[in-house]
């Protein structure tokens, strides 16, 4: 089974080319790169939407969770 590194920081991944065609869009768990093993248009579009999605996830979770 073939496994990729990430593209930025060169680390393994330790995802098989399964995992990414189920899976094309992901964030490594290392350097926290948006990575899209896709270019359809359409997937774009949705990963834009996703990550619009998890700033506003990490907005509302940042305004819940105060320290002191
Ligand atoms: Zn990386």
């Amino acid at each position: 089974m073939a496994q990729m590194p990430c593209p930025s920081c060169k680390k393994p991944l330790g995802l098989t080319f399964e995992f990414i065609q189920k899976n094309p869009i992901m964030q490594c768990p290392h350097c926290k790169t948006i990575m899209n093993f896709s270019v359809s248009p359409e997937i774009e579009k949705k990963m834009k939407e996703g990550l619009a999605e998890i700033e506003r996830i990490k907005k509302k979770y940042k305004g819940m969770v105060k320290f002191g």
